[in-house]
């Protein structure tokens, strides 16, 4: 029989609540998305990503389904340094999103993940902390959104704001009409725009993100915005954007730090496994995109399987 002596006790008791006091508390926030997605599989691997990059502690909140009753739906917040919103579908509750703007505003850290910003298109507080999203059209969900509100049924465009893309040595609003797009996904170059940032300091210049979508031309209000990486996507391929499209960006709202991905295509029937949200491009960009929204730096190291602008890179 072993026994584990008091001051052996005691010190991985310290221990244990040193690293529990260190942890950056997040809450992922999931449970909707549309009909083209799987919100359960890209949640699953990204709690993984978070989980293994060891400074998180991470609590999944999961809302009603698609068409269930949101009106109890009020997650505390205010618990947690940093929100990461997987999360695409019915809007919450008015005293939900008013405690929501209020936590961003306050200095909130908060994360938004691919299709996440095809949420909430007729919110405006929402558009305006993301700074830019994609379709929300009420037909893309099952069932559709905003039943006996037509005035509430059409996607982002131009209405919604301008689009912002990278031309020469910054970025360009503009304000043509338009809606959101993609072309098919494939393997396509991300290029590092701010290299001082916290989030993209010791990232190459360029690497391969594995077959994920480019999301285009983009809108919403765009205010505060800075782009940290844009890719150009294959021009081969049908439907693809003749611009340097924004795939990583951090939006300033009120004290609060937003980071969005706009990577990580997880489609309906795809398994957590698929090569865009195992491409590393996208884990460690997540994961320094977390810290960075729940404390304005970051302090993980680069790791060594980080990809190359000639070879994409998969955990
Ligand atoms: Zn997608």
């Amino acid at each position: 029989m072993t026994r584990t002596t008091p001051i052996i006790a005691f010190l991985l008791c310290l221990a244990s609540s040193v690293m529990a006091a260190d942890s950056i508390k997040v809450m992922h926030l999931t449970g909707q998305s549309n009909k083209y997605h799987s919100w359960k599989n890209l949640g699953d691997a990204i709690t993984q990503h978070l989980e293994n990059a060891g400074i998180f502690e991470v609590d999944t909140v999961v809302s009603p389904a698609l068409g269930e009753d949101m009106s109890e739906f009020s997650p505390n917040f205010g618990e947690y340094d940093v929100i990461v919103l997987n999360y695409d579908g019915a809007e919450w509750s008015e005293p939900t999103k008013a405690a929501f703007v209020s936590y961003v505003k306050n200095g909130g850290g908060l994360v938004t993940i691919h299709g996440t910003n095809n949420s909430f298109a007729y919110w405006p507080e929402f558009n305006e902390i993301i700074g830019l999203g994609g379709w929300g059209g009420a037909g893309l969900y099952d069932p559709p959104l905003y039943p006996g509100e037509p005035d509430k049924q059409a996607s982002r465009d131009e209405k919604w704001g301008p689009r912002v893309y990278w031309h020469a040595c910054g970025a360009v609003h503009d304000d043509s009409p338009g809606g959101t797009f993609h072309p098919p996904k494939h393997d396509f170059i991300i290029t590092n725009r701010t290299p001082d940032h916290p989030i993209m300091r010791g990232l190459p210049e360029m690497w391969l993100q594995a077959n994920d979508e480019v999301y285009s031309r983009l809108r919403g209000p765009a205010k505060n915005l800075t782009i940290l990486a844009t890719a150009y996507a294959n021009q081969k391929l049908r439907g693809s954007s003749p611009h340097n499209e924004p795939m990583l960006f951090t939006v300033a709202y009120g004290k609060g730090r937003v980071f969005q991905t706009t990577l990580g295509h997880v489609g309906a029937n795809d398994d957590a496994n698929v090569p865009s949200v195992r491409s590393v491009g996208f884990i460690v960009t997540l994961q320094r995109g977390v810290e960075w929204a729940a404390t304005g730096e970051v302090t993980q190291a680069l790791p060594e399987d980080f990809p190359t602008a000639y070879e994409t890179s998969v955990r």
